[in-house]
């Protein structure tokens, strides 16, 4: 089925087209340097920049495919998790694209859509099932067991403070660098030193591994930078930002695949995949590569431009509720802002 994704949960909006397993277009519109003033997402501003990209960035995807609404077959849009406000609005452009094309429309978990993302990896078969799933991004770091994307997936463990992706952000304005923190921090530890600071893993003394094996915690880490960077403004030295997004880094990286593979080792599962937009980042691809390489453990990432938000890895999430026979949500479903990763589709309505 030809499957046409929109994606409007966070900064970005956008449209991607997916037909099977093959990706055709991925518009995607940001609204990235309005927030950057402010050091984060405005949720207001969000919203407003959906509502003036939705149209452009639907015509570049279809101009992209070559293709009109009529060789569409379905519908997909980001029902949740988000926030609120940003996902009414693709949500409420989604319903009426399909009323006025009578196309199905499924509302699905943008979650879901960051793992389904490596699906559209080209040439590769698609990875087994089960597998072990790493979602790291701005709003959420979990560790979860596939056995089907769609109907039979369980969270193994989570953050319990902040997302991977968020320490990023919130260690690149401690360093002065811009955001999003993730490219930034990337761009400045390539030339720094991962060994100059040990910064503290979280969550991963025995005490803690006892009844934390799988969940994540950086609160502490970005504390742990935090005090660095104090230390050297009350010397009045300046800051060595390589060396510190460096070992930030490195620290974020080796918390987030050690943890993987034990999960991958402990469930006897030999395959893994990431997703998110942290899954974009050098370090953590080269280590989990390095480490499930001598695992014995097949490793799937996907690509660079499909890890962060897009309408392609919403539109792929839809073709797997179309392949599994789905029915479409029913027209009243709504913007599901906490849509668990256990639930790939929406089928809640709008809470009153
Ligand atoms: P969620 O998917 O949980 O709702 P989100 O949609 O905001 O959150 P994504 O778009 O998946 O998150 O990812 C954005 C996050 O990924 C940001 O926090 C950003 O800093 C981070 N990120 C992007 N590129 C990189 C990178 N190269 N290294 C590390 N982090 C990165
Ligand atoms: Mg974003
Ligand atoms: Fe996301």
């Amino acid at each position: 089925a030809t499957v046409l994704g929109i994606e409007t949960s966070c900064d970005e909006t956008g449209v991607g087209i997916v037909r099977g397993r093959t990706l055709l277009a991925n518009a995607v519109a940001s609204s990235m340097d309005e927030h950057a003033i402010f050091g984060g997402v405005v949720p207001e501003v969000a919203a407003r920049a959906h509502v003036d990209a939705f149209v452009p960035t639907l015509r570049s995807a279809l101009d992209e495919a070559r293709l009109t609404l009529d060789d569409i077959d379905a519908i997909a849009v980001t029902a949740g998790p988000g926030l609120a406000g940003a996902l009414m609005v693709g949500v409420g452009a989604a319903k009426g694209l399909a009323e006025a094309t009578g196309l199905p429309l499924y509302g699905v978990n943008h979650l879901v859509g960051h793992i389904a993302a490596e699906l559209l990896t080209s040439g590769r078969r698609p990875l087994e099932a089960p597998c072990i799933g790493l979602l790291v991004s701005g709003g959420h770091t979990s560790l979860i067991l596939v056995r089907d994307l769609v109907d039979d997936v369980s969270l193994l463990g989570e953050t319990i403070d902040d997302a991977a992706g968020e320490a990023f952000d919130k260690v690149a304005r401690l360093l002065g660098l811009g955001y999003p923190g993730g490219p930034a921090i990337d761009a400045a530890a390539a030339e720094g030193d991962p060994g100059a600071f040990r910064f503290p893993r979280g969550l991963s003394l025995p005490k803690d591994l006892a009844k934390h094996r799988y969940d994540f915690s950086f609160s502490g880490l970005k504390t742990a930078v935090a005090r660095q960077v104090e230390a050297f403004g009350d010397a009045g030295e300046a800051l060595p930002v390589a060396d510190l997004a460096a070992s930030f880094r490195e620290a974020v990286a080796d918390v987030l695949t050690r943890k993987a593979i034990a999960a991958c080792v402990d469930s006897d599962v030999p395959r893994l995949v990431l997703g998110g937009g942290v899954a974009a980042n050098a370090r953590v691809r080269e280590l989990a590569e390095e480490r499930c390489a001598e695992a014995g453990i097949e490793l799937r990432v996907p690509p660079l431009r499909l890890c962060t938000d897009n309408g392609a890895m919403i539109a792929a999430a839809g073709a797997l509720l179309v392949e599994a026979g789905r029915a479409p949500s029913p027209r009243a479903f709504g913007a599901d802002s906490t849509l668990p990763i256990t639930s790939a589709q929406a089928t809640t309505t709008d809470a009153p």
